[in-house]
């Protein structure tokens, strides 16, 4: 479909944004629904943020995402945010009001990661336990994301403060929550009882194939499943391991199509084609679209 006077424009901000999947992802699920839309990157730098966010309600853009590392700084810009940005303490998706350009701060990456442990029939409840790899913006919506289905978290991070920080930021949100951080050189004692282990830290992503997360003297937990966000490789090198290990294990493929889904409903109020959006997301990393993907 051409660009003409019809085209409704979204996109991300981000620094850089060249790697994004999110472009190819949205433009073929627009293409294929026959939507004169279009989803364009935009690298901004962090002194240009205000002006940049401030302008898109004027060139009448739709929506668009934030991606690192602009997730928290964007939030005062905002004139309304959702409970999900309130809860992780980060936006990811805004939606713009065409008549008024008001912006609406949202966050679908919380919600991309349940529905992903729920499409591959991960089970999260009361009695899930949970070691969180990294304390950043992605483990900030696994944390509370899994907090707030009931599973007790523990969060270890090369900086413990940071750790220590997203704990205390989900205290003060829940009154009744089961989550605490741990040192690294304790991590042996932290994970023996995890039932789910989420790697949210970028070690093992593209190009660093060959490193993990989890040390090598440390034996995984038996019976454990392992999540890891990153899904440049599909399979990374933490995932390989767990496999040799006997363990279940599964890449953030999903949950980057789910967080991009719940944006495309936001933006066009239509039901987004799940598995066009992620057959692209595979072709762009080079693997083809043979992978079943489990939808919801
Ligand atoms: P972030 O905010 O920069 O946080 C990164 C975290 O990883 C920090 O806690 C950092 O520790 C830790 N870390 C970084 N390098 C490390 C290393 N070499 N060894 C140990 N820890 C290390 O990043 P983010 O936004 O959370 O993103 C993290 C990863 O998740 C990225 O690979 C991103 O692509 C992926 N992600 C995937 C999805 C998805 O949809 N699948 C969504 C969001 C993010 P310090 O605190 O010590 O610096």
């Amino acid at each position: 479909m051409a660009i003409d006077g019809q085209t409704q424009l979204v996109g991300v901000i981000g620094w850089p944004t060249a790697h994004s999947l999110s472009p190819a992802m949205h433009n073929a699920a627009f293409s294929y629904m026959g939507l004169n839309w279009r989803y364009v990157p935009m690298p901004v730098r962090r002194e240009h943020l205000p002006d940049a966010i401030h302008g898109l309600g004027a060139l009448g853009f739709r929506g668009i995402n934030v991606t690192v590392p602009h997730k928290v700084d964007v939030i005062p810009m905002m004139d309304t945010i959702t409970e999900a940005v309130t809860i992780v303490g980060a936006v990811n998706t805004i939606r713009i009001d065409r008549n008024t350009g008001k912006l609406e701060g949202m966050n679908t990456d919380m919600g991309g990661f349940l529905t992903d442990l729920a499409a591959n029939r991960i089970h999260v409840g009361k009695d899930t336990r949970v070691l969180i790899l990294g304390a950043g913006g992605a483990a900030r919506a696994a944390a509370a994301g899994l907090v707030r289905s009931g599973a007790s978290v523990i969060v270890v991070n090369r900086t413990p403060e940071k750790a220590e920080s997203i704990v205390r930021f989900i205290q003060s949100s829940w009154a009744q929550t089961s989550i605490e951080f741990a040192y690294m050189q304790n991590l042996f004692e932290a994970s023996q009882s995890a039932t789910l282990i989420v790697n949210t830290t970028p070690v093992g992503q593209w190009p660093d194939v060959d490193s993990s997360p989890w040390p090598e003297n440390v034996p995984f937990p038996k019976g454990a499943t392992v999540y890891d966000v990153v899904y440049r490789p599909l399979k990374t090198k933490l995932v390989r391991d767990a496999e040799a290990a006997g363990l279940r294990a599964v890449g953030g493929i999903g949950m980057l199509v789910y967080q991009g889904a719940s944006a495309f409903e936001v933006w066009t109020g239509k039901k987004p084609p799940i598995d066009v959006m992620k057959m692209i997301c595979m072709q762009q990393l080079g693997e083809g679209a043979e992978v079943p993907f489990s939808d919801t």
